[in-house]
């Protein structure tokens, strides 16, 4: 049995990673399942999948998570060091997914055991990229991407040769609005973000689909994991969203990776990896879809595309400030304390600021420095999003 755990389990990737294992469970010994607040749902699959110990993130949470799971065999906890700890427990496979910077710890615990880390939480990448690869290969563990166009890509790579490599290009739906006039999206609601032309995810990724905050972080993530110049790197609006990744080699060659917009393909891939396996997703009739399109992004209306790209040029610990500040804005949005358009607007000067302070691209990265970049970035997006409110 294949000893597993599952963080952000709760969520739309951590239920659809459930869904999979829930269909074989002679083939998995699930150890810990974490979660936020949703306790009814981790307490159900804990019991459901005889899970060791279920975590929620919130110790105010903890109370109701271990009245639900008393006299079950399931241990609880509650808190972020809980969370940590439960990482440290040997696994032979752990999936990330968890939203936000918050799965950065955990991430890099898992990692500090050799686990084989399927990794969904872009955000850690984008964070701190150099950090969590470097930990991964000091310890002899393995990352597996889990974001679609980086599991594409991943796919496109096998047997390749990444000196062969010309390009690679992630597509990028366009979000709720691609079709609004470019006037028209300051003033799109909560509401309106929050829904997906092609994919059911998680409010905050809809909402990051939308402003392509989503396809930026994506970027960074592409140069982080597969060590690529940012200049070979492309995005490419598809509205369709089943061609996830190309990647172009030297020859001319692009290979496409096509699948349905289902996240159980790509968790399934990781989870199986190096095996394929009969996964429960629609197999694809092209003929019936006809075509396939494919646009330029329009910079205009995705600012978001070229801070992303300014990030990755400067490296360091910016993409700690980049991330935090995002999730910041993307709070003030939620609240309603900003518009959809000032969240580009927060992040840049976010950026800004803390550039000018410096050190950003020479500072160490280190835990302690990328968790103070991240505290110091919140504070001032935070002062940006009160001028602006
Ligand atoms: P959701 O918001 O649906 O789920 C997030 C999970 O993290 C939930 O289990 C939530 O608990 C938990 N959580 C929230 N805050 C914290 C915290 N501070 N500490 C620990 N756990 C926390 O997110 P998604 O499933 O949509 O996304 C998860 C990750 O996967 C993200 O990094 C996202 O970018 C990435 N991803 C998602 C895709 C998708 O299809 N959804 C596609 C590609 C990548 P609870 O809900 O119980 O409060
Ligand atoms: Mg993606």
């Amino acid at each position: 049995m294949r000893r597993i755990t599952i963080f952000g389990a709760t969520g739309s990737v951590g239920q659809s990673a459930i869904d999979l294992i829930a269909r074989n469970p002679g083939a998995y010994d699930v150890v810990a399942l974490t979660g936020g607040r949703n306790i009814t749902q981790l307490a159900t699959d804990a019991v459901r999948l005889n899970a060791d110990i279920a975590v929620t993130c919130y110790p105010e949470c903890y109370d109701d998570l271990r009245t639900l799971l008393t006299g079950t065999g399931v241990a609880c906890a509650a808190g972020a060091d809980a969370i940590a700890e439960a990482a440290a427990r040997p696994v032979d496979w752990a999936l990330s997914a968890i939203i936000g910077s918050a799965g950065l710890v955990p991430g890099l615990v898992a990692l500090k055991h050799g686990t084989k880390l399927a990794l969904a939480n872009k955000e850690s990448l984008v964070t701190a990229g150099p950090l969590l690869m470097n930990t991964a290969r000091a310890h002899g563990a393995t990352i597996l991407p889990v974001d679609s166009e980086h599991s594409a890509v991943f796919q496109a790579l096998v047997g390749e040769d990444m000196a062969a490599v010309e390009r690679v290009i992630i597509t990028a739906s366009g979000g709720a609005f691609r079709d609004w006039p470019i006037e028209r999206l300051a003033s799109a609601t909560l509401a309106q973000a929050s829904s997906h032309p092609n994919w059911d995810m998680g409010q905050r990724i809809t909402i990051d689909s939308a402003s392509m905050f989503n396809k930026g972080m994506e970027l960074i993530e592409t140069k982080e994991f597969f060590g690529v110049d940012p200049a070979m790197i492309e995005v490419l609006v598809h509205r369709e969203s089943l061609i996830h990744a190309l990647v172009g080699f030297n020859d001319g060659a692009l290979m496409a990776h096509v699948g349905p917009p289902d996240m159980r393909h790509a968790i399934g891939y990781a989870l199986h990896w190096p095996e394929r396996r009969t996964l429960p997703v629609e197999r694809l009739d092209l003929a019936k879809i006809g075509a396939l399109t494919f646009e330029a992004p329009d910079h205009a209306r995705y600012p978001a595309l070229a801070l992303a790209q300014d990030v990755m040029q400067a490296g360091g610990l910016s993409g700690a400030v980049f991330n935090a500040a995002k999730e910041r804005a993307l709070d003030g949005f939620i609240a309603g304390r900003i518009g959809f358009l000032d969240m580009s607007r927060v992040v840049a000067m976010t950026l800004d600021k803390m550039s000018s302070a410096g050190g950003l691209q020479n500072a160490d990265m280190t835990l302690d420095n990328v968790m103070e970049t991240d505290r110091l970035a919140r504070i001032r997006a935070g002062e940006a999003i009160s001028q602006m409110g």
